[in-house]
């Protein structure tokens, strides 16, 4: 058996970091199993479609770089693969469950449904359409023949149902194990709609068989939905696919599910990309334009629900391919962590070469201050400052002044370390300083040091306020390392600068 996994999102929005956590085990499995990966676009419902939505998931998929293998936008030999190009061929297997009588016809109005709805309500009940009064409803379970085909004649709107047996059903999921449901508390159904569309139900099972489906790995919200389409199979005569149903993403904190409010209120992203929503325009957050990689948030996904029994975090997309399994997917709801997404990006961002970094780091350099300095010099600057990164965009704030001459100081180090003597000691310095002819981080750091010790200045005394002449704070890399990449002539200035603004 070839494995087939399909990705089948409704294009209502942009897609969801839980989406995307789908999509991913979809393309583990699927990978793990040298199988084919399928985007499918359940667009039935064209009243809440969103134009940009199909293009925004599939340009997710290949910035995480898990593109889809067939499908909407990959081509392949079971298409087409939007639901809305599909139409036409419901019908026939809606008729064909009619025939074998696990369908049939209801003309019940919406008006009168909706007052058996509420006559329930008022008794304290819950209206449900199934096998205690089928019977008593307007369908073709309970009218003749003959009145059926004149109302279908007529014009008569109607819906086709699904006849729920009533039964004790046994399933098996490949993450849940072995579930039962009493069918005879589940409705039946609307496969087919009066408007010649199918429902979800019809059109997901129909498009799973005909497009050979091996395995259904989704959300757990399709669960109450799993006993209906295992019967639907049966009612078909197909052989079903095998179900997996993903726990939940939950709030970083507090109970339920991860909302795009809990995001907004925390200041982290629940979308991979940046959405624009096309009536409002209001602008979601984006993972990668907040400067995420793309493998930190394919790391953190896997790890939001799956395990592989131990305590290892650090995985390539390659290593998840390896060692993914359903059957270590958790049952229970995965609790969302920024923080953790953060961490990730920091690990990930410490395995890119200083060249590559600096490659990034080039047109934010171009923003903030007009330069180009040169690949040499970039890469040498992200050398010094990478450590304490966790993104990119923070290699300016932790090195600007490699750039641009501090104009103000940090007011508590200028109090604390510029002291009456200062400016006497650091125009010894800057003598010293232009005599040397080769100005490297080792030749400063000998000669500097020595010249120290010569004078018995102590190191705190010399050190510290050149510090905050050449970086304007008192931290920052190895201080002779940040004199070499400034230059002699550069160094100085700051030295001076500092020495007028800061005298005592
Ligand atoms: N269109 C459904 C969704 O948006 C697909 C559910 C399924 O995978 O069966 O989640």
């Amino acid at each position: 058996m070839t494995v087939r996994v399909r990705f089948a999102p409704s294009p209502t929005g942009p897609l969801h970091i839980g989406g995307v956590r789908t999509a991913l085990y979809n393309y583990l499995f699927a990978k793990k199993h040298n199988g084919t990966f399928i985007l499918r676009i359940e667009d039935t419902d064209q009243n809440r479609y969103v134009p940009g939505a199909e293009e925004y998931i599939i340009e997710a998929m290949n910035w995480l770089g898990i593109p889809f293998d067939e499908g909407v936008g990959s081509g392949g030999e079971l298409g087409p693969y939007r639901q809305s190009e599909r139409k036409a061929m419901y019908r026939q297997y809606a008729d064909r469950l009619i025939e074998n009588g696990w369908g049939y016809y209801a003309f019940d109005t919406a008006e009168s449904l909706a007052n058996l709805r509420k006559q329930c309500e008022s008794e304290k009940k819950t209206f449900v359409y199934n096998h205690l009064n089928r019977n008593a409803l307007e369908n073709s379970l309970s009218l003749s023949p003959e009145e059926v085909q004149a109302r279908i004649d007529s014009g008569t709107p109607y819906v086709v149902r699904f006849k729920m047996p009533v039964e004790e059903l046994h399933m098996v999921d490949e993450i849940r194990g072995h579930i039962t449901q009493d069918t005879g508390l589940l409705d039946d159904k609307i496969l087919f709609k009066s408007d010649g569309m199918p429902t979800y139900h019809l059109a997901n099972i129909v498009d799973d068989h005909t497009m050979e489906i091996t395995h259904v790995i989704r959300g757990e919200e399709w669960l109450p939905s799993m006993p209906l389409h295992v019967l639907l199979y049966r009612a078909f005569g197909w052989e079903p696919p095998k179900f997996a149903h993903l726990p939940l993403i939950m709030k970083p904190v507090g109970k339920g599910k991860l909302s795009k409010r809990d995001g907004d209120k925390m200041g982290f992203p629940v979308f991979p990309l940046r959405w624009t929503d096309p009536k409002s325009g209001s602008i979601s957050a984006g993972y990668r334009e907040d400067g995420y990689l793309p493998e930190a948030v394919l790391n953190m996904l896997a790890l939001l629900g799956w395990n592989e029994g131990n305590d290892r975090e650090m995985y390539s997309l390659s290593d998840l391919i390896d060692a993914f399994s359903l059957a270590r997917v958790s049952k229970s709801g995965a609790k969302f962590n920024p923080q953790k997404t953060k961490w990730f990006n920091q690990q990930y961002l410490q395995n890119y070469s200083d060249e590559d970094l600096a490659l990034q780091f080039a047109p934010i350099v171009k923003e903030k201050c007009g330069q180009n300095p040169s690949a040499e010099f970039l890469t040498r600057v992200v050398h010094e400052i990478r450590a304490r990164a966790t993104f990119v965009h923070e290699f300016w704030d932790l090195g600007a002044f490699f750039f641009v001459a501090p104009t103000e100081f940090d007011a508590k180090a200028s109090k604390k370390q510029w002291k009456t003597t200062t400016n006497d000691i650091m125009a010894e310095v800057c003598t010293l300083l232009e005599g040397m002819d080769v100005f490297d981080s080792a030749s400063l750091s000998t000669r500097v040091k020595g010249w120290i010790v010569e004078q018995g200045h102590g190191f705190g005394k010399v050190m510290q306020p050149m510090r905050l002449s050449l970086v304007g704070a008192p931290q920052g890399p190895d201080i002779f390392d940040i004199a070499e990449m400034l230059g002699k002539e550069e160094t100085i200035n700051r030295i001076q600068y500092a020495m007028q603004t800061l005298k005592k």
